[in-house]
């Protein structure tokens, strides 16, 4: 018997259902200006350039450069059955730096 899936999961909203629902499928999205180009990482009502809410969600082709990242060695509270793991990091897609998170519900 599997046991029972005790740690946080993320609450859904309208807002980031396309997220949540791209990542079921191992599909990253991220929003991206239709104004300026700009990629806009963390989600946020407008571009962080521009001002523009014009916003499209666009697909991570997955092709990045990793050049940080951190370990974790003693998790915090359920997590840390799974320690060591990698929470954050910083990868440069294309010519915009974007900034990752593990997918966990508080990143959302
Ligand atoms: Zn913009």
């Amino acid at each position: 018997m599997k046991p029972p899936y005790l740690k946080l999961l993320p609450e859904i909203s309208e807002a980031n259902r396309p997220f949540w629902g791209a990542l079921e499928r191992h599909k990253f999205l991220f929003p991206r200006c239709s104004s300026c180009g700009d990629y806009n990482w963390p989600p946020y009502p407008a571009c962080r350039s521009c001002l523009s809410e014009g916003l499209e969600r666009t697909e991570a082709s997955g092709d990045a450069e990793v050049f940080s990242y951190t370990i974790v060695h003693r998790g915090y509270g359920r997590f840390n059955d799974e320690v060591p793991y990698v929470i954050d990091g910083q990868a440069r897609r294309e010519t915009t730096p974007v900034h990752r998170r593990r997918e966990h519900p508080w990143n959302s």
